[in-house]
């Protein structure tokens, strides 16, 4: 067997542009994800997150001899709607499977899951790649349980001992398989981006990383540009972020561009991200690669999925996101951008969607909400910041504040300073603008007078203004904008001090 030195360059992040546009990047993503059910896959046991460990066990997830599995309807069903999701063909007939090895973390001494017979093939899933639109293959999406938990720091013993928690054995997941459609680290971060919205929007699984519910295995492999065949990939597990995703990806890539252009091959192996060192480490070579012993499970029926039961899901499925985002742009007239954004949950576009129901105008709800996520922590992701903050301010209530600054109830400057009140007591816009004395100047000769003040405090400015300098306006603008606390129409303030400035 060939066993090149695995010495391979392990300085990612030294190779010159010009090496690296020599080559071409083909990745891969293989993705568990966690069924929303609340009971496991094969018993009645619950699937909680944190419980007390083992405490959600049965002789069926314990893997004790003689208990049988049943199938759990609702996980099927849920299976069937992300493979719908994700357009593929869901197989009339499929079958589980044992594939067996040894860990701790199988009592059974195998794991139940799909193998020749999955529940669905060949479906797509659409990204955006620069200005164009992009479809990346599903190779297929199948069922299987998880496995247990090994648990060793902050346990007993845990020097000597690994401690085992059960609670997640049995839990049901689907594997989806992409095709090697994808060419960049950003590629693959949009692809699993677009995954994750597509299999929230549905309540297939709640994709929470941190918790497991959606764990991405990355295979990445290069090749020189223009070359057709694929060069040997390597698998990259351990990427529960999508920072480590791209981080691990780029890493990959220069490793294995490294690896070639000092004359070395790439081995195929499986690699972890190693999160605190900033590199993948090998973890085992194609040579120690498993051999499952893939054979049919003879506890559980093959699957049989009705034509009408099919159908059935399909007509009970949400508004998928590309749809919507299409939906926004063509109907409230958004930008594709706009749409974007305002997409990136369901529960953002559904409160975009109440707040334009109570009057506002779309155009100018999407820029509030836009500059609402900026206001809240620029690292947070929208959905939390919904879910911290949304719940404050009703949609009556941010219509109501979009209409005030439309129609000149406050001015555009001050309604960020209102906003963020309204998060955080609660109040109507109305209510923060009284008490906070924030109602715009609507009296043009106060404004004026402001504007003179100011010319008279600078009078140097006024003469570099003159000389020519027409940068100092700004400062004038700033200047009476900050003494009427931001309640001046800042048009007006314009329109003023150019006409006082023009008089000598
Ligand atoms: P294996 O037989 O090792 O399981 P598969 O062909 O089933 O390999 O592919 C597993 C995953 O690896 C899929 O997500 C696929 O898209 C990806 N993949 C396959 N070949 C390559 C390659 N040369 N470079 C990058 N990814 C690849
Ligand atoms: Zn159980
Ligand atoms: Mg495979």
């Amino acid at each position: 067997m060939e066993r090149t030195s695995i010495r391979t360059v392990e300085g990612a992040g030294h190779i010159p542009a010009e090496v690296r546009a020599n080559y071409e990047s083909v990745i891969g993503l293989e993705v568990h994800v966690q069924l929303a059910t609340a009971t496991k896959a094969f018993c009645a046991c619950s699937t909680r997150f944190g419980d007390p460990p083992n405490t959600n066990t049965c002789p069926v997830c314990l893997g004790l001899p003689g208990a049988l599995p049943v199938l759990n309807k609702r996980a099927l069903e849920l299976a069937t709607r992300a493979a719908l999701a994700l357009h593929c063909t869901v197989q009339e007939r499929s079958r589980f499977a044992r594939k067996n090895y040894f860990y701790p973390d199988l009592a059974k001494g195998y794991q139940i899951s799909q193998f020749e017979l999955p529940l669905a093939t060949g479906g797509w899933l659409e990204i955006e790649s620069g200005e164009s639109k992009k479809r990346i293959g599903i190779t297929r999406v199948h069922m299987e349980e998880d496995a247990a938990k090994n648990l060793h720091e902050g346990f007993a013993h845990a020097d000597r001992y690994s401690h085992i928690d059960f609670n997640r054995a049995g839990v049901p997941l689907i594997e989806i398989v992409g095709e090697p459609d994808l060419r960049a680290p950003e590629e693959a971060y949009a692809c699993l981006t677009n995954l994750k919205q597509a299999l929230e929007y549905t309540s297939v699984s709640d994709c929470n990383m941190e918790e497991g519910s959606l764990r991405c295995d990355a295979n990445v492999s290069v090749r020189p540009r223009g070359a057709e065949k694929f060069g040997t990939k390597v698998e990259v597990k351990n990427l529960n972020s999508f920072r480590y995703l791209q981080h691990a990806l780029e890493y990959e890539i220069e490793r294995q561009i490294g690896a070639l252009e000092a004359g070395e091959t790439v081995v195929q192996e499986t690699r972890l991200w190693n999160v605190s060192a900033g590199r993948t480490e090998s973890m085992r070579s194609k040579e120690f690669a498993h051999d499952y012993r893939y054979f049919p499970e003879p506890d559980l029926l093959p699957v049989r999925i009705a034509e009408n039961w099919k159908e059935e899901i399909q007509r009970a499925m949400p508004e998928l996101p590309d749809a919507k985002r299409a939906r926004f742009v063509h109907v409230y007239g958004l930008t594709q951008d706009e749409a974007v954004v305002l997409t990136d949950s369901q529960q953002y576009a559904d409160y975009f969607e109440a707040v334009v129901k109570h009057g506002a105008d779309p155009r100018q709800t999407a820029g509030w909400m836009q500059r609402l996520s900026h206001l809240a922590e620029k690292t947070a992701e929208l959905s939390e910041i919904i879910a911290d903050k949304y719940g404050n301010v009703t949609a009556a209530h941010f219509a109501e504040m979009v209409g005030l600054v439309k129609d000149g109830t406050i001015t555009a400057t001050n309604a960020r300073a209102v906003l963020a009140k309204m998060f955080e007591t609660g109040k109507p816009a109305a209510e923060i603008i009284a008490s906070e004395g924030l109602s715009p100047i609507t009296d043009e000769e106060g404004v004026e007078s402001i504007c003179r003040g100011v010319l008279a405090k600078n009078p140097e400015n006024v003469a570099k203004y003159r000389a020519g300098n027409e940068g100092v306006f700004k400062f004038f603008v700033g200047q009476v904008m900050r003494e009427t606390r931001g309640r001046a129409n800042p048009q007006t303030v314009n329109d003023i001090l150019k006409r006082l400035l023009q008089r000598s």
